[in-house]
């Protein structure tokens, strides 16, 4: 089965009592038991909803994996992956993470004794000589947020394999759409579904999806024992997102491509980061790794000026001012005062994250229109 059918199909039939074609909210917390103990598979809803369950084998499909399962956001779903080790193992992860991962790993798992390591991925000679015998993880994020590096997870897999050790990839910023990390190499991929997955900004949501019957049990067992699960209402908006996921990352990976081609073009836009370019260092793992570059383009100015950045995003009509990405409408954010801002100034210095860096979560509108806000707002 190919994608656009997968997203519509895969896992999904109609409602075996009423026939609805559409998958019911099962808006329940327990299930009828013909006599003790004797039950249709579903006991308590923390452990099975059947809204659920078809969204999961959805997502299962999209991925091509064997096995997923969702959670009540994408950290929690995060949190659990953490949770299949042990006090003392170590996860070597990459040093331009999503704010919230490394919020988690540091704040909260550190004090549970797990152990990690903050690295530049570009190298895998580099990568190499920071495993040690307690690494049992490496945790990649590829594209990565907002600098848009890309990281080879071929290579990474290939490494890890050698020492035994775990890959789970952070497949947020792809989507399933561009990016299969399981088809990779990869043993876990987690997706913040509040993002493309969902792609209407409407809901928060996470999952994990993986091919290795053991891992899986092991993640069911946590989702059910530690219980970060979603609600019904949620995994039912979520499946409905899921059936455009193809056309709507196409198109808005079209626009991305174009409102990238447009600022190459305004004076006052300085570097431009999108994959897409074949000037971007990553472009050739890029192209051999996802389907299109993505929909996410981050630029500054040569007034690299908060108050310059602020002028353009006071100016945009079209674009709404917010953190997130991936729904249908374009979004325009500045990390260095909004999801960045907790990390010190010369730390976002020395990863190019200045203090106008802008980034652009491209939606679905008609693109001329996207550029016309820009170049108005820049024009200012
Ligand atoms: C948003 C995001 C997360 C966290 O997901 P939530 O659904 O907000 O909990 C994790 N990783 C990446 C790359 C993200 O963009």
């Amino acid at each position: 089965m190919k994608f656009g059918t997968k997203v519509i199909h895969a896992g999904i039939e109609p409602d075996p009592v009423t026939g609805a074609v559409m998958t019911p909210i099962y808006q329940t917390s327990t299930y009828a038991q013909e006599s003790p103990g004797q039950h249709k598979g579903y006991a308590y809803a923390r452990g099975h909803n059947k809204t659920r369950n078809v969204l999961q084998a959805n997502l299962a499909a999209l991925e091509n994996g064997q096995f997923a399962f969702c959670f009540g956001s994408g950290m929690a779903a995060t949190s659990t992956v953490m949770q299949l080790l042990n006090p003392g193992d170590e996860i070597i992860s990459t040093d331009d993470l999503y704010g919230g991962s490394y919020r988690v790993f540091t704040k909260v798992f550190e004090r549970f004794g797990l152990k990690y390591q903050f690295v530049n991925m570009d190298s895998m000679e580099e990568l190499e000589k920071r495993i040690t015998p307690a690494t049992k993880m490496f945790w990649v994020e590829t594209p990565t947020n907002p600098m848009l590096n890309i990281i080879d997870i071929v290579a990474v897999c290939n490494l890890a394999k050698k020492y035994g050790i775990k890959v789970c990839v952070d497949n947020t910023f792809a989507s399933p759409y561009l990016q299969n990390p399981l088809d990779l190499g990869a043993d876990i991929v987690v997706h913040s579904a509040t993002k493309y997955l969902g792609g209407h900004s409407d809901l928060v949501h996470g999952c994990i999806i993986v091919n290795d019957k053991e891992t899986a049990d092991n993640v069911y067992f946590l989702q059910n024992a530690v219980g970060a699960v979603p609600g019904p209402q949620d995994c039912f908006l979520l499946l409905r997102g899921i059936k455009t996921l193809h056309l709507r990352v196409e198109r808005a990976c079209q626009n991305a491509k174009k409102v990238a081609e447009f600022l190459l073009t305004h004076p006052k836009v300085d570097k431009i980061y999108y994959p897409g370019f074949e000037s971007h260092k990553g472009h050739e793992i890029a192209k051999a790794q996802m389907r299109d570059f993505g929909a996410m383009v981050t630029f500054n100015l040569k007034d690299d000026t908060f108050e310059a950045a602020a002028k353009v995003m006071e100016n945009v009509e079209y674009f709404t001012c917010a953190e997130s990405l991936g729904g249908v409408e374009s979004l325009i954010g500045h990390p260095a005062s909004m999801t960045h801002a907790s990390i010190p100034r010369e730390n976002r210095l020395k990863v190019g994250l200045t203090d106008s860096l802008i980034r652009l979560s491209i939606g679905v509108e008609d693109v001329e229109d996207l550029i016309e806000d820009l170049q108005k707002a820049l024009d200012a």
